[in-house]
């Protein structure tokens, strides 16, 4: 590739997203990291489900699968199983991935199956009108929501970490640059590696909560963020600050969560089970 038009498909422009939409950065880390692992896009597989950022591979210049609601990691899998010696990426949002898709996201962790799986988490569903998803934080408003969340969310980083996947960030649109080296580092990785993005929905999220102008809600997201090594863990694993928690005294937890070395699941079809972790 000598730029990102390689990349992506020029033809396919104007692209569906909203102006401020965050799917835009995430595309513009998407395409350096990509570029940073030197992988080639003939051996690509480019996988996702039903929602505003699922419609991202679309717009690759590479094979993709626009597949059903909830189940990209389903397709993803039988790729991978089918052609082992593919690349393939999952790109996937908070409802599609955590909410509706949940069982295939925990069980192919479970198995560390190598994947890399990005997932836009910008804390609704976006596509389909702004209702809550299993990622809406406690308080916000939803169209299904509208006197405020009475639910907590999923912490899927948490969620992924302890399933067992080998590699889990979360960052978010505001933290370009760690974004896109994790993104890089999840490409490199055997097994499951998965790289969650707070991203923003001016749309829905902003114009029922906060804020409807994009740039003042990447600026929250940056201000409002809150590294995983600042974090002091709570003595009391039951005190109302779970450190495994999305939000932690108001501000979103970011860092790598997971760097680890089990053994993945292809590598113990391919060389014997040796068991277990490195
Ligand atoms: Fe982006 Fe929200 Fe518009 Fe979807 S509805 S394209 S997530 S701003």
């Amino acid at each position: 590739m000598t730029g990102i038009f390689d990349f992506y498909r020029k033809d396919r422009w104007p692209h569906m997203f909203c102006p401020g939409c965050g799917n835009g950065i995430i595309m513009n880390c998407l395409y350096e990291a990509f570029t940073d692992a030197a992988l080639d896009i003939d051996k690509t597989v480019f996988v996702s489900g039903i929602g505003c950022s699922s419609r991202i591979p679309g717009y690759i210049f590479a094979d993709s699968l626009h597949s059903t609601h909830g189940r990209a990691i389903a397709f993803a899998t039988g790729i991978k199983l089918g052609n082992p010696r593919l690349n393939v990426i999952v790109i996937t949002g908070d409802g599609d991935l955590g909410s509706i898709g949940g069982n295939h996201f925990i069980h192919a962790c479970r198995r560390n199956l190598d994947l890399s799986v990005i997932c836009v988490n910008n804390n609704i569903y976006g596509m389909t009108g702004g209702q809550q998803s299993s990622a809406t934080p406690h308080g916000f408003v939803t169209s299904t929501t509208p006197l405020g969340n009475i639910e907590y969310p999923f912490s899927l980083s948490a969620l992924a970490a302890s399933a067992g996947a080998n590699f889990v960030a979360r960052w978010t649109i505001g933290h370009v640059k760690k974004l896109t080296k994790s993104i890089r580092m999840a490409f490199e990785k055997d097994g499951f590696s998965f790289v969650e993005v707070i991203s923003s929905c001016p749309t829905h999220t902003g114009k029922m909560n906060w804020m409807s102008d994009p740039v003042e809600m990447i600026r929250w997201l940056k201000d409002n963020s809150l590294s995983l090594k600042k974090l002091e863990m709570p003595k009391d694993p039951l005190s109302a600050s779970n450190p495994l928690d999305l939000i932690i005294q108001g501000k979103i937890v970011i860092g790598t969560f997971r760097d680890a070395n089990r053994k993945s699941y292809l590598e113990q079809v391919d060389g014997g089970d040796k068991g277990g972790q490195k």
